[in-house]
């Protein structure tokens, strides 16, 4: 994935395929990647794992926008969904994303912990080296500090690396005693700071839309967390547009689903460096449509591909295998699909030393039983990585 545009169109033939290869790697970093002969000859020292029959390997999956720390189960939810119920519907009769707050407000810190990171690692076992992870089904000071907590004790628990973003601002809970502006206060009061004072995010993100926040909201919100030092993320446009030139307003890192973005949208999206970053799971599990990911690339736009796994509207959690649909859907090259989970996945998550195979970068990578890496994508995900390393895997020495 190296030497490639951060941004726009990509071809197949722009991936550099090394034959032979071999990865030399020192105190889990990348030192050379290359020929393997030639690795061998010019590093006689170098201890050798030999990786026998045909791989391709890449770099370690990125997964840009989860929300995999929550308790409970919204089968029910979707089962009336299947029946007819649209998702404001059953947010509106106290299903929805109020039902799994509460369910995650009961778990301890610790079983919040552990669910956390059976996520985690059941994702690195696919692949996916690196998880962000939202928060957002606690939604007050102290919950919201608990699952940020377990997020971080889970990070203890996974071979994968864990990204925390507080979204305190998913929906206004509603045991709250006031507006939707006064909640947002109350969190830039009391939650901003202890999260900045405790070392547990430095990211968050708000839910743009009728039944969550409003732009104006947002606007207010967002500006805080920046004057706070926090980098910011919208979910945005997912059931009408709304917020593409709030992000870019307000120097989002990125505007996340877009299902519902316009070519305006695209456009404003397009002169900026705020990330689209599109979420196949969601559309899949509400039966909506996609977000425009084709159109986002053609604008000039970088792509990235999440999977949004949570308990509602993404239960799915296989990144592989939604990228592979969308792809499909929306005509992206094999290249594009994998930088946006790779390389253009890191860059949103303002990460550089992964998603790309070179020098300095950490030893984070995976490899699939073939011999062409076209088989990854044809296979629509069901092709899965044989050896998964990463620089936490190698500390403990799991290699292959
Ligand atoms: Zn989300």
């Amino acid at each position: 994935m190296d030497k490639l545009p951060l941004q726009g169109h990509l071809s197949d033939d722009q991936l550099e395929i090394i034959p032979d290869g071999g990865i030399l790697c020192k105190n889990g970093k990348i030192v050379e990647v290359g020929n393997f002969e030639q690795l061998r000859r010019e590093n006689a020292k170098a201890e050798v794992e030999y990786v026998e029959g045909n791989y391709v390997g890449m770099p370690g999956l990125i997964d840009a926008h989860t929300h995999i720390c929550w308790a409970g189960s919204r089968a029910n939810d979707y089962a009336m969904r299947l029946a007819g119920k649209t998702y404001l519907e059953i947010a509106e009769t106290g299903g929805g994303i109020w039902d799994t707050v509460q369910k995650t407000r009961e778990a301890s810190v610790e079983d919040l912990a552990n669910l956390t990171a059976q996520r985690a690692e059941k994702m690195f076992r696919q692949g996916t080296t690196t998880i962000e992870v939202k928060s957002g089904y606690g939604l007050s000071v102290e919950h919201e500090l608990k699952i940020l907590e377990a997020i971080k004790r889970a990070n203890k628990k996974t071979s994968a690396e864990l990204i925390p973003t507080c979204l305190a601002a998913h929906i206004l809970p509603n045991d709250f005693l006031g507006s939707q502006s006064e909640y947002l206060q109350s969190i830039v009061q009391y939650l901003l700071p202890e999260i900045k004072k405790r070392n547990l995010a430095n990211r968050v993100d708000i839910f743009v839309e009728k039944g969550a926040f409003s732009v104006s909201e947002a606007k207010y919100y967002l500006s805080q967390a920046k004057n706070t030092g926090f980098d910011r993320i919208i979910h945005g446009d997912q059931f009408s547009k709304n917020s593409a030139s709030l992000a870019v307003e307000l120097q989002a890192l990125s505007i996340d689903h877009l299902e519902y973005a316009d070519e305006t949208e695209i456009e404003i999206l397009a002169k900026s460096n705020v990330f689209p970053i599109v979420l196949p799971g969601a559309s899949i599990g509400l039966g909506e449509r996609f977000a425009p990911a084709r159109k986002l690339l053609d604008a000039g736009c970088s792509l990235v591909i999440a999977s949004d796994w949570n308990p509602g509207s993404a239960p799915m959690g296989d990144l592989l295998v939604q990228a592979a649909i969308l792809d499909a859907y929306e005509k992206l090259t094999m290249a594009e699909t994998l930088a946006a989970i790779t390389c253009r996945a890191a860059l949103a998550l303002k990460i550089n030393d992964i998603g790309i195979l070179k020098k300095g970068n950490k030893a984070d990578f995976i490899a699939f039983p073939t011999t062409n890496f076209k088989e990854i994508l044809y296979q629509q995900g069901q092709l899965k990585p044989e050896i998964i390393v990463s620089a936490k895997s190698l500390e403990t020495n799991v290699l292959g």
